[in-house]
């Protein structure tokens, strides 16, 4: 959805001073500020995410109470100006917001649909503060048949939060559109007996007072508003290294409790091995979560994939870790360009099969090929489409491109080009188009007579391998 530009019938308010983030605040001197869009430019998903602003860091302090399903919150929010603002754009479901303060003065706004809009006269390049203030019952985004219902979803004793592709929108005012990264402080507060898990990792002991425990997270590294959570619960928790010396955090919700040594003990061993095949671990921890959850349902939160109402197996984790450096490091900054997460996540499955003297890629490469009326023919992965996001073919066909990479260029250079994307592109965001062109260069070969018939044309390529 569009919200049409609102500045001209709202008062301009004039910033002056300091931030408490010690970042000043201008109101642009020429007065030749225009409203930021209020999508940030992905040509199917126009509305979400914003335009004319870059978001560096959200603070949150939430407390949220399981019984009443009632959040409040405060959404602390660094930014920079990309261009002369006169207002900008938030995107935020549901929640009533009681105010709204940039560079500490209070800033008018109106809402329409997930659009919050915000006046404030800002320079270009000027680095801002937004301060939101809001509470109320989350309420997920239900897009069933499409998308079914995720982001901010309550459980019995907590929530299940699970954003992809645009549910940040239903627990904080965001830039929800993974072209914007940030990096995250969580202060979150519960009744004392649950636990709130957030990305990276505990800033000291939780504290108790009054009831409540709070917990502090931080994810001192850039991660898209999509990966990052907020799970709530009853857990059993379990941490430790692994034995590449990785921290790591696994919980359970009681359920599961059979399942707990299991889940720390391979998302270990899996993070370690994927760190022989695709280099550095981008983070500084891993792990899981497995929540009691009506329907299975995993993603890969950044450092901390969670698998809901399922005990996962070797496959599935495998998969998710491998999201951690791609994905999750490496980011899209286009939902079309999925099968660089997708494939790439799927591919790692056949990659730990094959490790494990399972099947191996080849043999799966040929199952997957021989099935010649498989709809993914029809549905060419380098395109994911909007009302289709999460197609088979982006997972399964995107994962036979890469196979076919590696038969085309041998081992030696397919796995120098993985680990140099996900070097080259660390914390930030690439392109299918990037990728094309860095398989080439490290090839020197030319491969649009593979990419082509993989990844853009409908039909089964000829060739297998
Ligand atoms: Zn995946």
């Amino acid at each position: 959805m569009l919200t049409k530009a609102l500045s001209s019938v709202l008062v301009v308010i004039t910033l002056a001073g300091c931030s408490p983030s010690g970042a000043s605040d201008q109101v642009d001197p020429a007065g030749s500020g225009t409203a930021g869009a209020a999508g940030i430019g992905d040509p199917d998903f126009p509305a979400d995410g914003n335009g004319g602003y870059d978001v560096s860091h959200y603070a949150l302090t939430l407390g949220y109470d399981p019984q009443s399903r009632h959040l409040a919150g405060t959404a602390t929010i660094d930014a920079t100006a990309t261009q002369n603002l006169s207002s900008f754009n938030l995107d935020l479901h549901a929640f009533t917001v009681s105010s709204v303060t940039v560079g500490g003065h209070p800033a008018a706004f109106t809402r329409s649909g997930d659009e919050m809009t915000v006046t404030a006269g800002l320079a270009g390049g000027t680095p801002f503060q937004t301060v939101v203030t809001y509470q109320g019952e989350p309420k997920p985004v239900r897009d069933s048949p499409n998308l079914g219902t995720y982001g901010f979803v309550p459980t019995k004793d907590g929530s299940f939060v699970t954003a992809e592709p645009n549910g940040a929108k239903t627990w904080f005012p965001a830039n929800d559109h993974p072209a914007d990264k940030a990096t995250y402080d969580f202060r979150l507060t519960v009744p004392d007996g649950v636990t709130a898990i957030a990305n990276g990792e505990l800033a000291g002991q939780p504290t108790s007072a009054g009831g409540k425990t709070t917990f502090v997270w931080r994810e001192t590294h850039p991660m898209t508003t999509y990966l990052a959570t907020m799970t709530t619960g009853n857990f059993l928790v379990k941490t430790g290294d692994s034995e590449g010396g990785i921290p790591i955090y696994a919980a359970v919700d009681p359920r599961y409790q059979s399942q707990l040594n299991r889940l720390y003990e391979v998302s270990g061993r899996i993070t370690d091995y994927w760190v022989s095949v695709f280099g550095p671990y981008p983070f500084k921890s891993t792990g899981g979560v497995v929540d009691d959850f009506p329907s299975g349902y995993a993603l890969e939160n950044q450092t901390k994939p969670i698998y809901g109402g399922f005990e996962p197996d070797e496959g599935i984790i495998s998969h998710e870790l491998a999201h951690q450096w791609f994905g999750d490091s490496v980011s899209i900054s286009r939902w079309k360009d999925l099968w660089l997460n997708e494939g790439f996540a799927t591919y790692a499955e056949w990659l730990w099969s094959e490790h494990q003297g399972q099947g191996t890629a080849q043999q799966i490469f040929d199952r997957h090929y021989l099935n010649a009326n498989d709809p993914m023919w029809n549905y060419p992965p380098g395109a994911a489409q909007k009302g289709d996001l999460f197609n088979n073919s982006v997972y399964t066909r995107g994962a036979m491109a890469l196979h076919a990479l590696r038969k085309r260029v041998g081992d030696d250079t397919f796995f120098k080009l993985i680990r140099q994307w996900a070097s080259d592109h660390r914390y930030g965001n690439a392109t299918t188009e990037q990728f094309i062109a860095l398989a080439e260069k490290t090839s020197g070969q030319k491969l649009g007579d593979l990419f082509n018939p993989w990844l853009f044309e409908k039909g089964r390529p000829q060739t297998a391998t």
